[in-house]
């Protein structure tokens, strides 16, 4: 008898399970609204410009090797992340009060963060949003977390609970770890309001809860990085001790190099030698030191002012397509009155829209229309087109009528 013989299969994971689905299938119009990664109008991966360019030059370049990472990372890819989510004169950075660490994706920054949360600070509690990002959930469960949610959606309306968020984080113990969405919330596109963002802040404050910020599509929102980062700069600004969990995977493009960074803002910066020390050793076991590519990629950019300019532009084309296509899906379900109110559409950002859909309405889209999404309603923006928004248009009206 195999030691295997009672391993069970576990549930799959959805969105890969689509996009297995949506390969499968022959219909010439077929559309794949499950996964979040940017394609273009032609409905094709895009490799920024600005990327091509750095990668020739380090191809070129006969100095660099493959030796390993230091346990913190690559040093320029570091304080140059963290100088984009803070911004450069950002109080922490010149008075010390940061540090960083290079992860694996923003995957990687926040299952870091879970393990000095919980076995250097001994927290056990992490409140996540309703809904959330179902790996936030994942990920502190397995560093033995358990997890509670906040309100976050409001169904009926089609937009932020927030009352009810506010009065769930309000009972929430000390020392929990509340994760927060720093720009584009994932799956519901919905952000809170700048003054909305002072209160929830104010609350972690008063409640001495330990704010960690997810920020995974910075720049890819509106299309500009200091607009995405209010959230992370304000928060900073108050001089707390705090986590956020950067990602490059969408900004630049760089998904399979699982190129991340976790930013540490301390009010005290005493003690930053000892927080690396012990971050460091949870790095050491869980990926010892971390990949090269990404990281060298994105510090070349952020290292060059004409590279850098070059990428902003790049940003702004994805950011522009999604929103023209938010516009262009929001005509074509008024010219048809589809019932329903859809200008939730236009107004949520990011990558994501949660359209409402029941899952059985997502069911018909499926099953008669061969356009994949996730069960919950959750679309990617990215998966629409000039040539496709059209059929997607008639699928949901189909499926509400
Ligand atoms: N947080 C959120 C909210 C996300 O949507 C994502 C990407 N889907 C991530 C973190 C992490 O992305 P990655 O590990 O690919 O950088």
């Amino acid at each position: 008898d195999s030691v295997f013989k009672n391993v069970e299969m576990a549930p799959p994971i959805q969105v890969f399970q689509l996009t297995k689905m949506y390969n499968e299938c022959s219909n010439e119009n077929k559309v794949n609204l499950g996964v979040g990664a940017y394609r273009t109008d032609e409905g094709k991966p895009w490799v920024l410009p600005v990327v091509r360019e750095a990668e020739s030059q380090m191809a070129a370049d006969l100095t660099l090797n493959h030796e390993y990472l230091p346990v913190a990372g690559m040093p320029d890819f570091r304080t140059s992340a963290t100088k984009i989510l803070l911004g450069t004169n950002h109080a922490a950075i010149s008075e010390n009060r940061t540090e960083s660490f290079q992860a694996l994706g923003g995957t990687g920054a926040l299952r870091l963060a879970a393990a000095f949360l919980g076995n250097v600070l001994g927290f056990k509690v992490v409140y996540v949003s309703n809904p959330t990002w179902g790996n936030h959930k994942g990920i502190f469960k397995s560093a033995g977390f358990s997890i509670k949610e906040y309100r976050y959606w409001d169904n009926a309306n089609r937009s932020l609970d927030f009352s009810g968020m506010m009065e769930d984080l309000s009972n929430a113990p000390e020392n929990a770890v509340v994760i927060l969405h720093g720009v584009a919330h994932n799956p519901t596109g919905v952000d809170p309001t700048p003054d909305q963002w002072k209160t929830i802040c104010q609350t972690c404050i008063d409640k001495k809860l330990f704010v960690l910020i997810d920020c995974a599509y910075q720049g890819f929102a509106s299309g500009d990085l200091d607009q995405d980062a209010f959230a992370s700069r304000y928060f900073a600004d108050q001089r707390m001790d705090m986590f956020v969990a950067q990602s490059f995977s969408k900004n630049f493009g760089l998904y399979n190099e699982r190129t991340g960074n976790l930013v540490v803002v301390t009010k005290d910066a005493s003690k930053l030698p000892e927080i690396r020390s012990q971050m460091e050793i949870q790095i050491r076991v869980i990926w010892s030191n971390p990949p090269n590519h990404g990281a060298r990629i994105v510090a070349t950019v952020l290292n060059n002012k004409a590279y850098y300019e070059q990428w902003k532009g790049d940003i702004l084309t994805m950011a522009n397509r999604i929103k023209k296509m938010r516009q262009e899906l929001y005509d074509a379900l008024r010219d048809m009155s589809t019932p329903g109110n859809w200008s939730h559409i236009t107004k949520q950002i990011g990558m994501f829209s949660y359209t409402g859909l029941s899952e059985e309405q997502v069911e018909l889209m499926k099953t008669k229309y061969n356009i994949y999404l996730l069960s919950s309603g959750r679309i990617s923006m990215c998966g629409i087109t000039s040539k496709n928004v059209a059929y997607v248009a008639k699928a949901i009206d189909a499926a509400v009528r």
